[in-house]
């Protein structure tokens, strides 16, 4: 929330481990943006020297219009040393820490604040919040839940305001609050933000994929976050916490707090007329997943009802060229070790709330891995598997990376049905065992979409898949700008020829994705701006910067076909393609692409006598 009066001095508090190497222009633009007339700015740019890095530590007077950092060498910019910085410095230091390290703060976090009404996982507590309270409850802080929801899209507004009004009143002491933010989101992330700053006193952070992504998109047009967090929060929410001490916004900050902030990575900020920003090239990471706390004691009833849901992996070692994931390329996961210790808390947590072991439901004994690629890591996989299929809590799904099933050959025995319930007293439930990310079955949209393999390797993943008699859903994203009618048969025939080979074993998750959604900066967003077809790319906008034009960020809500009859052909197979009949979607594909490319073509054969 910033307050600079017009031409009055903002100004910046920056520690850039790897010198100007870019963005810095962002806090300059924001500070022209708000009414600066100068900016006066604190860097530590005392990283190793080098190419693009210095010894400076100091004050510099800037005119934010004029400077342009990115391109200006340190030893052109006129610098000052501040006594008062440092004085300052040494007394926020001691103000800033809680004597005994913990958090003592009020905290609001967010159940499942991308579920929207009515979408999966409605009222249930996501991973990204069950992990970041654990932390923050591990640290001292006391999380309040909200059951606030949003929607993607330009029109959604955020459900469940009125209660998160009322839950403010009775807290008036939350000093912090936590947001996640997805690139669809961002509408509604806009008014659920416009609703608590002008409610609240308390930091507002957000974090997730789009803070990571565009962190200073993300500063420049989300004005009512006060911190911009990139990676993982689990470590540097608390460590943030921690340094402001239970502050609040409406005591303002001083330079000295802020460079005591800054000492995290990835982190950018603003209050009054400050802005600071901690190594802001960088991504957090959690240094082990296994020295993550879990709060088993945060799961209801409600959330475990159809079995709990774990993500103890993250990321991938893909690259997709439509993925915003900023861990893809980067696997990093819990041990089994660990997951057997949780999954003993899991169990004892399930033993308190359905009173005994004997009375927990078998849907409350499913367990499911939500990870971007469970199978990654083979022999971890078949660890879990192992101690899994030897209790009595079982795998209810797990989603993996097509490259890891492909990798992995012929699946060890103990991936098979037994660990996934189907045993004598185990689930009788009809249910998908293995989502797959697979994204496409042509070879043409294969290599478009950066997947890695082409549709061989989908043949033998999908075999060993039902080899292994395991029930399996494919993601399939039916078209974008670049998909042609050839690529919709082509998929639909390979689905036809995977269900003929496989069975029941093989599926594809429904409904379908009709359209990719190409954000902002990914791979397959710059080959549609290459092939001139941005305006194929439907959106809800542009978030704009007046004045700024390279902080434009267009809110991508799908791809749409730049081949008229591609879209006629995906168009006619989604309704069987929902239903699951891959023949009926073929051949309704087929005959409204004939009537579109030939739209003669039925009254010449009736007057031939041959019908329809
Ligand atoms: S496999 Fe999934 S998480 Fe990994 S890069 Fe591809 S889409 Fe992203």
């Amino acid at each position: 929330m910033t307050a600079i009066e017009p031409g009055g001095t903002a100004r910046l508090v920056l520690r850039l481990p790897r010198g100007f190497c870019g963005g810095e222009r962002a806090l300059m633009a924001f500070c022209a943006a708000a009414g600066a007339a100068e900016t006066s700015a604190f860097v530590d740019a005392s990283g190793q020297p080098g190419p693009g890095r210095g010894e400076l530590k100091g004050w510099l007077r800037l005119n934010p219009r004029a400077s342009e950092l990115r391109a200006a060498s340190l030893a052109c910019l006129s610098g000052r040393l501040s006594g008062w910085f440092r004085a300052g410095s040494a007394r926020g230091a001691a103000q800033a820490v809680f004597p005994d390290g913990k958090i003592h703060a009020k905290i609001l976090l967010f159940r499942n604040l991308l579920s929207g009404p009515g979408g999966r996982g409605e009222g249930q507590l996501h991973q990204s919040a069950f992990f970041l309270a654990s932390s923050l409850g591990a640290a001292g802080g006391k999380v309040v839940w909200s059951d606030v929801s949003l929607k993607p899209g330009s029109g959604a507004a955020p459900s469940g305001l009125e209660e998160l009004g009322r839950l403010l009143k009775k807290n008036p002491d939350i000093s912090a609050i936590g947001i996640s933010v997805l690139e669809a989101y961002l509408p509604a992330v806009k008014r659920l933000l416009a609703f608590l700053s002008s409610r609240v006193d308390a930091f507002i952070f957000v974090g997730g994929m789009f803070p990571t992504s565009h962190p200073w998109h993300c500063l420049a047009h989300l004005p009512g976050a006060d911190f911009i967090v990139r990676g993982a929060g689990e470590e540097v929410f608390p460590f943030l916490l921690r340094c402001l001490g239970g502050s609040r916004p409406s005591a303002g900050m001083t330079p000295a707090m802020a460079a005591r902030l800054c000492r995290a990575d990835g982190v950018l900020g603003r209050a009054g007329d400050l802005f600071f920003a901690g190594a802001p090239g960088r991504v957090n990471r959690v240094g082990s997943m296994d020295s993550l706390p879990l709060d088993m004691g945060l799961l209801e009833k409600e959330d475990i009802g159809h079995g709990a849901v774990f993500s103890l992996s993250r990321g991938c070692l893909n690259s997709c060229s439509f993925c915003t994931s900023f861990d893809k390329g980067h696997f990093h996961s819990a041990s089994p070790a660990r997951v057997r210790d949780l999954l003993k808390m899991y169990r004892e947590r399930l033993a308190q709330l359905f009173g005994g072991f004997g009375a927990i439901p078998e849907s409350a004994r499913g367990v499911a891995f939500y990870d971007d690629d469970f199978l990654s890591d083979l022999p971890r996989a078949v660890s879990i598997a192992g101690f899994l299929s030897r209790g009595d809590l079982y795998l209810n799904f797990i989603q993996t990376g097509i490259k890891s099933v492909i990798a992995a050959g012929k699946l060890p025995k103990v991936l098979g049905p037994a660990a996934f319930g189907r045993r004598p007293n185990g689930t009788t439930r009809e249910k998908t065992d293995v989502y797959v990310g697979t994204e496409n079955f042509s070879e043409d949209e294969l290599i478009r979409l950066g997947k890695g393999y082409g549709y061989a390797g989908i043949e033998r993943a999908v075999s060993s898949l039902s080899g292994a008699r395991l029930r399996q859903a494919h993601h399939l994203i039916l078209t974008n700008v670049f998909t042609g009618p050839q690529n919709v048969f082509e998929n639909l025939i390979r689905l036809i020829r995977l269900r003929s080979k496989s069975g029941p074993y093989f599926d594809i998750l429904r409904p379908a994705e009709r359209h990719l959604q190409s954000f902002f900066g990914t791979g397959t967003y710059r080959a549609v701006e290459k092939a001139g077809f941005l305006c194929r790319l439907k959106t809800a906008g542009v978030l704009a910067l007046p004045g700024f034009p390279e902080f434009d960020f267009p809110l991508v809500e799908e791809d749409r076909p730049e081949n008229a009859l591609a879209s006629v052909a995906a168009s006619a197979a989604s309704g069987a393609l929902d239903a699951g009949d891959f023949e009926r979607a073929l051949r309704d594909s087929l005959a409204a692409y004939i009537r579109a490319a030939d739209p003669g073509i039925h009254a010449r054969r009736r007057a031939r006598g041959m019908g329809r």
